[in-house]
């Protein structure tokens, strides 16, 4: 379906030749008309970890930036180049929440539609159950403003940024 958003709305150009003749091919590819470059729309994978405390409260950090600044949210992020799921889930607590991960367990998946700059990307979450060694060295960086410890079930809908983390925190909390 293309909607306002649609991924084949992304692109204007061929970005292999410039070609303004860069059009929808199937429902998930795009070519262009003067070189024959075909472009495959796909999903960008994610990661987010549900960290709990003692009192089995979950984690949850707070959007710095926008889509959804401000909201709360998972700790996580995106899967960088060549990196696996879990190293990539390991290298965000890292960065945001200066955690060290002991232990991980997957948990799921879950899809998301996420506008920036105008531009919609399709992430497929990827969610890993985690245990951290202490929480005596949490302090927030990188692209996150704060954080709370919640029991998921106090926690509504209109709090949580993105609908991936709304049906994370609906499904499997
Ligand atoms: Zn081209």
């Amino acid at each position: 379906m293309i909607n306002e958003y649609s991924p084949s709305k992304n692109f204007r150009f061929c970005p292999k030749c410039g070609s303004p003749g860069f059009t929808p091919d199937t429902e998930k590819s795009l070519k262009c008309e003067s070189c024959g470059f075909r472009y495959f729309i796909n999903m960008s994978a994610s990661v987010a970890a549900i960290i709990r405390n003692e009192t089995n409260e979950v984690l949850f950090t707070i959007r710095k930036h926008n889509p959804a600044a401000g909201m709360l949210d998972l700790p996580g992020g995106f899967v960088d180049l060549g990196e696996t799921a879990e190293e990539a889930i390991v290298r965000e607590i890292h960065e945001e929440l200066n955690l060290i991960i002991s232990k991980m367990e997957f948990a799921g998946t879950f899809t998301n539609k996420y506008i920036y700059g105008d531009i919609e990307y399709q992430t497929l979450d990827l969610v890993f159950d985690c245990i951290v060694d202490s929480f005596l060295e949490l302090k927030v960086a990188d692209d996150v403003s704060g954080f709370v410890f919640r029991h998921p079930a106090t926690v509504s809908n209109d709090e949580i940024g993105l609908d991936s983390i709304k049906k994370i925190v609906s499904r499997i909390l």
